[in-house]
Order: C-alpha cells, then sequence, then structure tokens
C-alpha cells in the first residue's frame, strides 16, 4: 500500500442522518478517489486516501454501513430479485428488506 493509503474499519454510525449524501454519489466519490471497500466476514473496511474524522465520505460511510456490507459480500443467488437492487434477500423471501416492505404498502 502507498504511505497516503489507510485500511479503516468502518463502524456503523450511531444516528440516523438523511442529509448525508446517497449511496450513488458516494460510489462516484470513492471512484474519484480511487479508493474502495471490502468486507472481511461481516467487517466493513475503507481502502483509500486518509480521510479526517467528520469528513463527508467518511460521515457517509458510516450512515451506509448496513447497505455497503450487503453490497461488497460475496452472495451468489442470495440477492434481491428486483432489477438494479443489489441488496441480500430478506431470510426466507426472494427479495430485500425494503422491497419485503414496499409489498406490505409500508415504503413507497
Ligand atoms: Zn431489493
Amino acid at each position: 500500500m502507498p504511505e497516503d493509503c489507510v485500511d479503516v474499519v468502518i463502524e456503523p454510525a450511531d444516528e440516523p442522518d438523511d442529509s448525508v449524501m446517497t449511496t450513488d454519489a458516494l460510489r462516484n466519490t470513492l471512484c474519484g478517489l480511487n479508493a474502495q471497500m471490502y468486507v472481511d466476514d461481516t467487517v466493513l473496511h475503507y481502502v483509500g486516501p486518509r480521510l479526517d474524522d467528520d469528513d463527508l465520505i467518511l460521515i457517509a460511510i458510516k450512515h451506509h454501513h448496513d447497505l455497503l456490507v450487503e453490497m461488497f459480500t460475496f452472495a451468489p443467488g442470495r440477492r434481491c430479485v428486483v432489477e438494479t437492487c443489489s441488496r441480500l434477500r430478506d431470510a426466507g423471501s426472494t427479495v430485500c428488506i425494503d422491497h419485503v416492505q414496499g409489498e406490505a404498502g409500508t415504503v413507497s
């Protein structure tokens, strides 16, 4: 690893925050930084340029922690069947928790 590159374990955020960047924006930003995310067992890692604790990118990664873990988990045949959705299936279902709730009419 280059010296200015860090491998940091990301803990989930304590409080929800609707103002953080979306996962799409986050993905583009990580690409721009040449950073990567990976999951070791269920632990989420960020590898890339060092970020300050209050960096908006780091805050966004923490807030999207659970979704990012799903996104970077190797899970052939275990993903939501909804096209464009990359989340893992809910237990006993062929769709993710978002789409299970959507079917029940609780999520638009
Ligand atoms: Zn889904």
